[in-house]
């Protein structure tokens, strides 16, 4: 009987084929006490030569990996280990408790684990949520090296690995030639495995609970990395739907090789830029590879994360100075920092928020913490005399603040010229739109601005008053809310009459169903996550600006977020006929459900 089971879609692609299990040990150890000092000691040494192998292994994995490009996307989720590995909270505290508590070195590491696990429940940052993962993964190792577990291996012989959890390294050294696909029962969008099964190229589903208990060895299996679906022993009909999709999809992959290279446009020639959304610069090669013509938004406060206390000047500045000459001569837009709200550190002592969401964040918090944004702002200043740099600040709620800014990054200009004995390039400033406010005095604003950049994600958020990481609201997130196309609207409308661009940077940006929206307003640039960056382009030089504009101009007319995504999904469907693997979103899956008739079908008796 044909089962189903929906999970995230980590990786794209569909692979159909035989399972093949593999199931992670539980590490088996008993509770210590140590009862003198030689036997701590033997202890101690214990942990730190576990340590020193695990060490050892991912350098090994590392240094596997020579020069292949898609590998080299690991190097840095393996460097990320090492450090775990030498971190204080993790190592040192562990041989504290084995020299406090007198514990044997499995106990303390347990302990140790559970102590960050606690940190890290506390923690909103989906992706910086996900990084237990990676403390998980290497304690794991540890634990085998201490002899609490055995490895595993792959026995029989199917191309669909299941399995409860798949480390980032076990993933690097699956035997991709039998391998097509994998599925995991832990692990989210953003855990290091979904980055790994990208960076090879392997059709993966994760967090998919419960699936390794209803699945057998040799059963046959779907695997759409595209939609977050498992099927367990398909019918008939849902193979043969299936393998119709899989050749589409890869006509489509390589069709979507021609858009890597060009700038997209629309048929009626319209240029928009597509440009990147960068966390790290880890990422700048495939924000090159896959055809972005720049970053539009980098979002410097993951630098910070990565560190333990504030970064400095000097260590800053380098920092962004790398990305600028990494993505030349395309320009990189830095975001100062968007500390506060879901995204927090340690080290900046903002107080406890009861509603976060409203409170010191971003530029408010910046404003407040001077010393934390002037050293920033430096930085990014010095780094801007190496390339092509735009500044972007978030939050942007009132007049008084990007005035306030500019006076701070007036004189910190001037100091700066005074050191140099040099003028310095000017760069082009930005606000976020993401506040409603900020709507409501566009006007105002982008008389202090060379261009805008919307926040989509927060701009929803607040104009709709719908938390963006409350799953109990999350139906009332709705891009095509009418009050969200009027605000779209606006901004768009009234920066081109000021002659400045208007960039698009959160999920809309990303997601194919809105494409046509965005184009039909007039948007400029639109900055998003990599993997979309060459289905987007295919989408935009698929499209007509005129065409998008009547849509936009009748959306602009309906009263109800029903009406507009009736009327809009019907156009889009004619539109983007034969694209149906790109529509993978929940959204979607969901208005398929609200309408009935599938995108799909409808393509289908094109
Ligand atoms: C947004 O709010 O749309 C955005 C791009 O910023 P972030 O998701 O980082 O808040
Ligand atoms: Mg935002």
């Amino acid at each position: 009987m044909e089962r189903r089971f929906k999970g995230i879609a980590a990786s794209p692609g569909i692979e159909i084929g035989k399972a093949v299990f593999r199931k992670s040990p539980k590490p088996r150890f008993t509770y210590q006490f140590l009862l003198n000092k030689s036997d701590v000691k033997k202890e101690l040494d214990r942990f730190k030569r576990a340590v020193d192998q695990v060490k050892k292994e991912i350098k090994d994995v590392k240094s596997g990996l020579g020069h292949n490009p898609p590998l080299k996307e690991i190097k840095p989720i393996l460097d990320t280990y090492l450090i775990v590995l030498s971190d204080p909270i993790f190592f040192k505290a562990t041989l504290r408790r084995i020299k406090e508590e007198k514990i044997n070195a499995e106990w303390a590491l347990m302990k140790t684990v559970e102590d960050i696990e606690g940190i890290f429940g506390k923690i909103e940052d989906e992706y910086i949520k996900q990084r237990v993962q990676d403390i998980r993964y290497i304690a794991k190792k540890i634990f085998g090296f201490l002899g609490s577990t055995t490895n595993t291996t792959i026995s029989s012989s199917g191309n669909i690995l299941i399995a409860d959890e798949l480390s980032p390294t076990e993933a690097t050294k699956l035997p991709t030639k039998q391998i097509g696909a994998f599925v995991t029962e832990t692990g989210g969008l953003t855990s290091h495995t979904a980055i790994v099964a990208q960076a090879l190229k392997l059709p993966a589903v994760v967090g998919v609970k419960g699936i390794s208990q209803e699945v057998k060895n040799g059963d046959m299996v779907i695997v759409d990395g595209q939609r977050g679906i498992v099927i367990v022993n398909p019918n008939p009909d849902t193979l043969r739907q299936y393998k119709q999709r899989q050749r589409h999809y890869s006509l489509l992959c390589k069709e979507l090789e021609h858009y890597i290279n060009i700038t997209a446009h629309t048929l009626d020639g319209k240029i928009l830029r597509v440009m990147a959304n960068v966390e790290l610069f880890e990422e700048i090669p495939s924000v090159l590879e896959m055809g972005a013509e720049g970053i539009g938004l980098f979002r410097t406060e993951f630098f910070y994360l990565q560190h333990n206390e504030l970064p400095n000047e000097e260590a800053l500045y380098n920092y962004f100075k790398k990305v600028v000459k990494a993505i030349y001569p395309y320009p990189v837009t830095f975001r100062t920092l968007d500390f506060g709200g879901d995204k927090l550190s340690s080290y900046l002592h903002s107080g406890k928020e009861i509603n976060p969401a409203l409170g010191l964040r971003a530029i408010r918090l910046c404003l407040t913490q001077r010393d934390i944004f002037c050293t920033q702002l430096r930085a990014i200043l010095r780094a801007s005399q190496h390339g092509n740099v735009r500044l972007l600040f978030p939050l942007i709620s009132s007049l008084e603040e990007i005035q306030e800014t500019k006076q701070i990054l007036i004189s910190l200009k001037e100091g700066l010229e005074k050191e140099a004995c040099k003028p310095f390039t000017p760069i082009p400033l930005g606000i976020m739109v993401e506040v409603p406010s900020a709507v409501a005095i566009i006007d105002l604003l982008v008389q202090e601005v060379d261009f805008i950049s919307i926040g989509t994600n927060d701009l929803i958020q607040y104009a709709l008053a719908i938390d963006r990481n409350n799953e109990q609201v999350a139906y009332l997130y709705q891009p095509l809310h009418p009050a969200v196309l009027r605000m779209l609207k606006q901004i768009t409308d009234t920066a081109h009459q000021r002659g400045i661009t208007v960039s698009v940077c959160g999920e809309m940006a990303r997601d194919p169903i809105y494409t046509p929206l965005l184009v039909g307003l007039g948007i400029d640039e639109i900055s998003l996550n990599v993997q979309n960056i060459p289905i987007i382009k295919k989408l935009i030089c698929s499209l007509s600006f005129k065409e998008a504009q009547v849509l936009v101009k009748e959306l602009l007319t309906f009263k109800t977020v029903q009406e507009i995504k009736r009327f809009y999904l019907q156009h889009i469907k004619f539109w983007f006929k034969n694209l149906e693997e790109l529509f993978s979103q929940d959204e979607f899956e969901n208005l398929e459900e609200k309408y009935g008739k599938t995108i799909e079908e409808s393509c289908l008796h094109e």
